[in-house]
């Protein structure tokens, strides 16, 4: 029986890899959506390729590109950000969300308003609309599948059990490339440096916030949102081998682990096959030739953002589309050269200490949420 996909972000290193897993189990599936930013070359190679039957482009005016490597392919082209969430509300029986960024945002909430099956590896679509997109979910009577690994990893564990007998779940962070590095050394980091991640090899943006540990404050929100136990129960340990993807201990102190490569593969694959499994190219888990595991407590002093994070959280409201939105700023001003490593998390710090974000409602108020907060990290930007 083939199952259709949209691919929302197809172009980026999620959607490249869940490409790679259909691409390997081709008539298993039919593709319906591929979308992008602006890539319009890349874009039409995958849409050809996959047969699909739609190519979006976010930049619409990059669509007579697409639109010219497309003819004669019978494949529609759209551009444009209405057209994109008319794309992600087709039905399909599972769509891949793996746009970075808020920019993601829309087009989720009109996946999960059409009540279909959402793979979500967007984490700053869920930091920001928080409640607003969960409480979608349930109205819509939508599937949310954790793309992320440490979510991914939780959801895994938390099969057949009860969330009531949750005593703790623990996410692990690699610590990312930084993670031995003195403050003197942070201060001078450079975006070469930042991008090369030991374990994963991501988008520049997710790369950078593994470097600052935004990206495990981001999933500490996220996990909040998708397995309510309370903040008091989520805990982050740094787990520098990246092979325990996260962990939930229960009332009855068993620890459930999930372990696996450090290959996006494996938790998209077990999206796709949701609720039964799939192959994967991955080599099998060699835990000799692995030899040790290693943790350590969070170092909050060097890697402030896991407290940012939580402290947003904690503060509710429109808080963590601020910390999202901030930090989506300062991140592209640290790759553009404009600001140091460590001003990242000060510019965080200090917008969300000057605006007080009421709490969204809709996802309009999200979007405006994350409009203001642009502005005013642009302005913390300045201060440097
Ligand atoms: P990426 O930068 O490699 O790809 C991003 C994709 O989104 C591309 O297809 C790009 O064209 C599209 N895009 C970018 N800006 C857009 C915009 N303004 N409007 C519409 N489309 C836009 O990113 P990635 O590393 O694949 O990450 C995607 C998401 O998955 C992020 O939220 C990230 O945090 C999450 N994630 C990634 C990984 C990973 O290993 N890469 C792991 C876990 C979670
Ligand atoms: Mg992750």
């Amino acid at each position: 029986m083939t199952r259709s996909i949209s691919i929302l972000g197809a172009t980026g290193s999620v959607g490249e890899q869940t490409l790679d897993l259909i691409r390997r189990n081709r008539d298993a599936w039919r593709v319906e959506v591929l979308t992008a930013n602006g890539s319009a070359a890349k874009l039409a190679e995958f849409a050809r390729e996959f047969d699909a039957k739609l190519a979006v482009l976010s930049d619409e005016s990059r669509l007579p590109e697409l639109r010219g490597a497309l003819a004669g392919s019978g494949i529609e082209a759209a551009g444009g950000c209405a057209a994109l969430c008319e794309a992600a509300a087709r039905p399909v029986d599972i769509t891949v969300a793996a746009i970075v960024g808020c920019a993601g945002l829309a087009p989720v909430m009109a996946a999960i308003e059409r009540g279909g099956t959402v793979a979500l590896a967007n984490k700053e679509a869920l930091v920001s609309a928080g409640d607003v997109m969960t409480a979608a979910v349930a109205r819509h009577e939508a599937t949310l599948l954790p793309v992320d690994s440490e979510h991914n990893a939780i959801f895994q564990c938390l099969q057949g059990n009860r969330i009531e007998d949750v005593a703790q779940i623990t996410l692990t962070a690699s610590g990312g490339p930084f993670r031995t590095w003195t403050q003197e050394q942070l201060e001078v980091a450079t975006p070469e440096q930042a991008v090369a991640h030991p374990n994963w090899d991501m988008g520049a943006k997710i790369s950078v916030d593994s470097a600052t540990m935004m990206n495990k404050g981001l999933e500490y929100i996220e996990a909040h949102h998708l397995f309510p136990v309370g903040l008091d129960r989520l805990k982050i340990v740094v787990h520098p081998q990246s092979v325990i993807h996260s962990m939930v201990e229960y009332r009855d102190r068993s620890t459930l682990a999930q372990l696996g490569p450090s290959d996006m593969r494996v938790p998209i694959a077990s999206c796709l096959a949701w609720p039964q499994r799939m192959d994967t190219p991955m080599a099998p888990l060699d835990l000799a030739a692995i030899g040790e595991l290693s943790f350590f407590p969070p170092d909050e002093q060097r890697f402030p953002a896991t407290r940012l994070a939580r402290e947003a959280i904690e503060a509710g409201a429109g808080a963590p589309a601020t910390l999202n939105a901030a930090n989506e700023v300062a991140v592209a001003a640290f790759l553009a050269g404009q600001i140091a490593f460590t001003r990242i998390a000060a510019v965080v710090e200090s917008t969300l200490s000057r605006y007080s974000a009421p709490a969204p409602a809709s996802l309009d108020d999200v979007l405006g949420v994350d409009h203001e907060a642009r502005v005013f990290a642009s302005e913390m930007l300045e201060h440097a």
